[in-house]
């Protein structure tokens, strides 16, 4: 038997006094305030078990985490062409890279590159009649927690300097990859990226796809083999360009957002969030990944 309380105590104990903390994220004004010391961990076992350290009770900016809920969102509302709209490839460059974008006719690598989300949210915003509210609410229902909100602060900060991803939009736009509105499709982009959740409603949100596709409640959002395509488009483009890193360090499907978020999952077993808000030079949390690689050497569970 795993004492797992005991394994995230002492993978705490061992970071939390860390002097190389990575540096925060400041290219959206609002998120540069954050405290570089917080630091949690919370484990939810596939059994429900929960187990919790440090800073897992605050909230944090999940930015891109939220393209992973999107995509889980849309799939199923989607599922032909969706994947004629955007491509499953790691890009091997950082989330807002638009030179591929041209090369490749306005077909994204992937849906966790910034520019795959962008078609994601356009789809969205096509199929939903109240697009921010209803993906709001969907993210709710997976938590199974009617508090989860949008930080419209943030969401204004990423408007005022969005610049790579309103260039990214009119890409898309220009090769026809985009629907509606640029505008409409950044508004809603900015606030899934805004949306706030704790450690403990992360591991929460992401438990579906440790649960072949039934969220906390054990209602089906996916069928398994969109919750297991989802896995595999986590382990290979989930972190930025270090995906290959993160698969050797840690060895588990999962997402990282410039909020210093990390959720990673074991199907069939559990899933983790980490947030530590300094990142290292690839946009990854420093010490979120290093408690991931602690906590799967220590537990021996990970995909590999
Ligand atoms: N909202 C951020 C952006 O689009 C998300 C970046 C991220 O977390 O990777 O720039």
């Amino acid at each position: 038997m795993i004492d797992y309380q005991n394994v995230i105590d002492t993978i705490h104990s061992n970071l939390k006094d860390e002097v190389n903390r990575g540096l925060v994220a400041s290219y959206i004004p609002e998120l540069a305030n954050i405290d570089v010391q917080n630091f949690g961990i919370h484990l939810r076992l596939i059994n429900g078990e929960t187990f919790a350290t440090g800073d897992w009770n605050k909230k944090l900016s999940i930015q891109s985490i939220s393209k992973v809920l999107t995509l889980a969102m849309a799939l199923p509302m989607y599922p032909k062409n969706l994947w004629q709209r955007v491509d499953v490839e790691p890009s091997g460059n950082p989330f807002n890279h638009l030179s591929l974008l041209e090369l490749e006719n306005g077909i994204p690598r992937n849906p966790l590159i910034n520019a795959g989300a962008l078609v994601i949210a356009d789809i969205l915003v096509t199929l939903l009649e109240n697009p921010k509210e209803d993906f709001l609410n969907y993210v709710r229902s997976v938590v199974d927690d009617p508090t989860i909100a949008f930080n419209e602060d943030v969401a204004n900060s990423e408007r005022m300097t969005g610049y790579n991803n309103y260039a990214a939009a009119n890409l898309l736009k220009a090769y026809g990859n985009l629907r509606n509105d640029v505008d409409d499709v950044l508004d809603f982009y900015f606030h899934q990226c805004a949306i706030e959740m704790t450690c403990e409603q992360l591991s929460k949100a992401f438990f579906m796809f440790a649960n072949h596709g039934s969220c906390c409640l054990q209602k089906r959002h996916l069928s398994e083999s969109q919750a297991k395509r989802i896995n595999a488009i986590m382990l290979t483009c989930g972190f930025y360009d270090e995906a290959g890193e993160f698969a050797f360090e840690v060895g588990l499907p999962g997402k990282s957002g410039v909020g210093g978020g990390i959720v990673a999952l074991l199907p069939n077993h559990y899933t983790i969030s980490v947030w530590s808000p300094g990142l290292n030079m690839q946009g990854n949390s420093l010490l979120g990944m290093r408690a991931l690689e602690q906590f799967t050497s220590m537990t021996r569970l990970s995909i590999f």
